[in-house]
């Protein structure tokens, strides 16, 4: 029985059957093809190297190491070059990623990273610059720095930036210490930090782990801050408040120069959580309505690789104010242009992270905005917030959307309609598998029961978005229809529905394999848990 069901006619979603029965060792219904573990593969004796004969003497380990030798060898997997080849580039297969489709997981910005930006990354010169490199050997990379700087104060309007922070919420953190910093620096730390319910989930736990109080802060009707709420909240014990703008319902806050006042006018500071910046690039600049501190997601707006693909980097950018509590060292240029490292600053929070932050992202970062310039930046940013409400305009008729004000990057449905037929959020990304895409954001933000939070990027084309709002259209049908066939979803991966709180509560992190005396062959491997 086939448990799929027609796919739109230019979909290219598969449209096969399982053709397998039972459960073949090597082959499944989807392309790639299982895999055991390197070390249940592996068979003794086997090499993936070939070295010429020793030409020297031979010295017993336990010359060089003393007690520290081994005495047997450690239990590695040992397997010939083909077969690690194949191992690894069948894993990487089974993936999922920008580059073999769209990505519209809301609030990630999971757009393209140009090719351009890894090509320069990799200039001999920029790629092995060693951070311990004296300064004048290291001119050229701090001048990336400086650049890079330069640019992100342009677009964010602010007066001073640090490209330490290696997150986002890492950047909020050191966001937060500055505000703690500048208020100590003022006799009193103060003690609670005001966060809407629609703010992403790193800024509360910022506000706490920074040692605040988190007042919490409803949202109006529209999704965005209740000014007569605000001013019943801030008072002297204030120390600011963290708004994600736009909102995680993919909303601008309209009244924020309102918002800045009524904390200004007690002496707090206003934090802005730059994460979705994707939409206000080019537009609209945080330093001009009010912000005192925010965090940029250079992994997110400026294109360097994502998640799993490389690490991140959450530079913070603060008016002048704030400026004196930056961390060390900060790149200074003197009147013969030539840059310093400035280590000596007795009001700075301390380092957030070893050497400058993320070298090779601020790269890609800098190629990125100057590929683009100006003209191309605000485009990119125009035909974000363009492809959120083309997905938007496509779907409002089946999907219910609780918010109605005008969308920026991402739209946030929610799943009313279909749990009446028993179908939640979770099930229809499941479902968006089988139609060949990555599953929009579940559940997420909490203000929105049962959200679909999708977030297409500028990346994609109008072709692109066609074959997403077709599968999305199919899915709400087969929610109709054929409930069950939605429940039972995905049908075309490897594997189906995971025990995710298995998954979460019991983790297997490891491999245990028998003892290191015992050969290990392919038939006395342990069971694999998935
Ligand atoms: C992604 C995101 C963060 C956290 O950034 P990380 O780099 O994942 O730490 C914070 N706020 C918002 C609004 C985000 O979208």
């Amino acid at each position: 029985m086939s448990t799929f069901a027609p796919a739109p006619a230019d979909s290219t979603a598969a449209t096969a059957e399982p053709k397998f029965v039972g459960t073949p060792r090597k082959v499944t219904a989807h392309q790639t093809q299982n895999e055991a573990l390197s070390f249940e593969k592996s068979a003794p004796g086997k090499r993936g190297y070939k070295l010429a004969p020793l030409d020297v003497p031979a010295v017993d380990p336990k010359t060089l190491l003393g007690e520290a030798a081994r005495t047997e060898p450690a239990l590695l997997p040992e397997l010939s070059e083909i077969e690690i080849i194949r191992h690894f580039t069948r894993m990487s297969t089974w993936n999922y990623a920008i580059d073999l489709g769209m990505y519209p997981l809301g609030s990630c910005t999971m757009k393209y990273n140009p090719r351009v930006n890894e090509f320069v990354s990799r200039i001999e010169g920029i790629a092995e610059a060693h951070p311990y490199q004296p300064e004048s050997l290291s001119q050229g990379a701090l001048s990336i720095l400086k650049d890079l700087e330069g640019c992100l104060l342009e677009i964010t309007g602010m007066d001073a930036i640090t490209l330490q922070p290696a997150a986002g919420a890492h950047g909020e953190f050191t966001g937060i210490l500055l505000v703690r910093a500048y208020h100590q620096s003022k006799g009193n730390p103060r003690r609670t930090v005001i966060i809407p319910d629609s703010a992403h989930g790193t800024n509360p736990a910022t506000a706490a782990v920074c040692g605040y109080d988190v007042v919490n802060l409803k949202s109006n009707a529209d999704g965005g801050v209740d000014l007569e709420a605000l001013r019943a909240l801030v008072d002297e014990d204030t120390a600011a408040l963290m708004l994600t703008n736009p909102s995680t319902i993919g909303v601008f806050e309209n009244e924020i120069a309102a918002v800045a006042e009524i904390l200004h006018a007690k002496g707090a500071l206003l934090y802005m959580d730059g994460a979705n910046m994707n939409a206000l690039v080019g537009k609209t600049r945080p330093g001009d309505f009010g912000v005192d501190v925010m965090h940029l997601n250079l992994h997110k707006t400026f294109s360097t690789p994502h998640g799993g693909g490389g690490p991140g980097s959450g530079p913070v950018a603060c008016k002048a104010i704030l400026e004196p509590f930056l961390p060390t060292p900060v790149v200074q240029t003197d009147g013969a242009g030539i840059h310093h490292l400035v280590y000596d600053r007795p009001q700075s929070v301390g380092r957030v992270r070893m050497f400058y932050g993320n070298f090779g992202m601020f790269v890609r970062a800098l190629a990125y905005i100057l590929a683009n310039g100006p003209d191309g930046l605000r485009q990119t940013t125009e035909d974000a917030v363009l492809n959120a409400n083309y997905i938007r305009a496509k779907l409002e008729d089946l999907y219910d959307l609780p918010y109605k004000t005008p969308s920026m990057h991402e739209v946030v449905f929610s799943d009313r309609r279909q749990t009446r037929n028993g179908i939640k959020t979770g099930d229809i990304a499941k479902r968006l598998i089988d139609y060949g895409f990555h599953p929009y954001t579940t559940s997420f933000p909490l203000i929105v029961p049962g959200a679909l939070m999708i977030e297409p990027t500028e990346s994609e084309s109008r072709e692109e978005l066609d074959l997403f709002v077709d599968a999305m259209r199919q899915i709400a049908r087969e929610a109709e229809e054929n409930p069950a066939v939605i429940l039972a979803a995905p049908h075309s991966t490897r594997i189906s529905r995971l025990d995710e709180t298995g998954a979460a509560r019991k983790p297997i992190l490891r491999w245990k394999g028998p003892p290191a005396s015992t050969p290990l062959t392919p038939d006395d491997s342990p069971a694999r848990e998935w």
